[in-house]
């Protein structure tokens, strides 16, 4: 096959495009998969989830809380009833029942308000808990949001120099012999399908070649397509 050194020149060029593409498809889809992205999703959920869990604990606690202000309220009208049962009796064995009981009362009404006062605590806290679990979700969304947003915009990036580089490569094809295009096809589909041999060195596969290749070579016509014995891409001979 005959090939000028300009179509060859071509085609080397075409094949650093088509290479750059090739990367720029490769960086896409890791940009569309978003491992960053999926990581921050992933840590979104596990903090609504947390949030969730703290959010049913308060309600237990502010349940238990009423609970107990409850039973409050009964030993204090329990208390009440006793006291005004006191002042109308004058039976001392009834007196002494009264104030039995009353002592009682007491002791329930101060366990109760210590047990009041540890849930109050526990209410502030599981309070402050959720608002920090808040303010981490605000963050990690508003990071997300901003991962999302580069990721966008790098993606259109890559997409126009794509596009540029595909119309440059369709540009450059309508330059060269359609059966030349066709052996640069068969041969870049499987590797490299062009370098340029600097001294013995073939640029597709960097082997040297040995000294009766490049006898060949040197006997082939200048303006034939010569190809590497070690990888098979069209040598650039100079
Ligand atoms: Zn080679």
């Amino acid at each position: 096959m005959i090939a000028d050194k300009k179509s060859l020149q071509t085609l080397l060029e075409i094949q650093e495009l088509a290479i750059q593409n090739r990367k720029l498809e490769q960086e896409a889809k890791a940009i569309s998969g978003g491992e960053e992205i999926e990581s921050l999703r992933d840590a979104m959920l596990a903090l609504s989830q947390q949030l969730n869990q703290k959010r049913s604990e308060h309600e237990d606690l502010l349940r238990e809380l009423k609970r107990s202000e409850g039973e409050l309220e009964l030993v204090a009208k329990r208390t009440a009833l006793d006291n005004q049962r006191l002042n109308q009796t004058a039976v001392s064995r009834d007196v002494a029942g009264i104030q039995h009981e009353l002592e009682t009362l007491r002791n329930r009404r101060m366990a109760l308000e210590e047990v009041e006062l540890e849930l109050l605590e526990r209410v502030e806290a599981s309070n402050r808990e959720q608002h920090e679990l808040n303010l981490e979700k605000d963050s990690k969304e508003a990071e997300l949001e901003a991962a999302k947003e580069i990721a966008k915009i790098r993606l259109a990036d890559l997409k126009a120099i794509h596009l540029k580089n595909s119309q440059e490569i369709s540009s450059k094809r309508s330059e060269v012999a359609g059966e030349l295009i066709e052996l640069f096809d068969k041969k870049f589909a499987r590797g490299l399908a062009i370098g340029k041999l600097t001294k013995s060195t073939c640029g597709a596969c960097n082997m040297n070649l040995n000294a009766t290749s490049m006898t060949a070579l040197a006997n082939l016509s200048t303006d034939e397509v010569a190809s590497c014995p070690e990888c098979q891409a069209i040598l650039i001979r100079a």
